[in-house]
């Protein structure tokens, strides 16, 4: 299968930076998968985010979405509309009074019909589950809730990817809940390409491959059960294992034979509840 994001040996360095922010980063993004980017502060998890839909675009090396090169200025729409970038903090990217509004606001801009925009802000609302508050004012809403309406502020462009830049770090645990099984179920369900960067391992488990950058490089990539099954390099990176990975670990040491690869805690629990017969 092609991939829908294709990363060839970037690089990329801020003006008057000491080292490069990205430094001969190759991936590839299979359409329908669901990624997760992990890495420590600094480790240029974002700067490769940006890459992703042309708002950054590579010193050395090319990025192709749908095999539209990202430095070309020509394919600038095309990739926008194709690559989608929610961000950290949702208060910055509600434009509007009413939710409806918001989830309309970057169709509207396109040029979508308006028959069109009324039938992609219900889906895109409903595919969140948030169609209930359509009339409610953003501001109002609970982190989780906001975040939520600006994923359907994406996906009212019809995006095949969508980009999460630690969507859940100003969430409290039931907004960080809601946000990502919203993001699991457009993958799962409505087959978006997802890249979710996050500080948080539980998150990451749902993942089907996990990026780890470190200064600039991708310092690991593999499936959540390779990657969280390396404790060691793990710690070594400025990152944890979830705790479904430390528990398993406990639990095998003491003799049980759990499968490692049960790391979300539905999984694992059936994973424990077989082995103990
Ligand atoms: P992360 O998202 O993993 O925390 P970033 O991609 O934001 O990492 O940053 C990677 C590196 O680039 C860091 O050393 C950071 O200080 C630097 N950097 C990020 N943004 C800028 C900027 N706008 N100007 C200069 N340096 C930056
Ligand atoms: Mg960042």
């Amino acid at each position: 299968m092609d991939p829908v994001i294709r990363i060839e040996n970037i690089s990329y360095a801020y003006p008057d930076a000491e080292r490069p922010a990205l430094d001969g980063v190759s991936l590839d993004i299979l359409p329908g998968t669901f990624t997760a980017v992990l890495g420590s502060n600094g480790s240029g998890k974002s700067t490769l985010a940006k890459h992703l839909n042309a708002i950054l675009t590579p010193a050395a090396g090319r990025v192709l979405v749908d095999g539209l090169d990202t430095a070309d200025e020509q394919n600038l729409l095309p990739i926008r509309r194709r690559v989608g970038m929610v961000f950290q903090n949702p208060d910055n990217q509600i434009v509007a009074n009413v939710v409806e509004d918001d989830v309309a606001f970057a169709p509207e801009n396109l040029g979508v019909e308006p028959g069109e925009i009324r039938r992609r802000v219900d889906n895109a609302l409903r595919q969140v589950g948030m169609y209930d508050f359509r009339l409610h004012a953003p501001h109002l809403l609970s982190g989780g809730q906001k975040q939520r309406v600006a994923i359907a502020g994406v996906l009212a462009m019809d995006p095949a990817v969508l980009v999460l830049d630690e969507p859940t770090a100003m969430l409290d645990p039931r907004g960080r809940r809601e946000v990502v099984a919203a993001v699991e179920q457009l993958c799962r369900e409505r087959g978006i390409t997802v890249v979710l960067i996050t500080h948080h391992m539980d998150e990451a488990v749902r993942a089907d491959r996990i990026v780890v950058m470190d200064r600039g490089r991708i310092a690991l990539e593999g499936a959540p059960r390779d990657i969280f099954s390396q404790g060691q390099a793990l710690r070594a990176l400025g990152l944890d294992v979830p705790d479904t990975a430390a528990l398993i670990a406990r639990l095998n040491a003491a003799g049980l034979d759990i499968d490692p690869g049960a790391l979300t805690p539905e999984a694992c629990a059936a994973a424990i509840k077989e082995a103990l017969g």
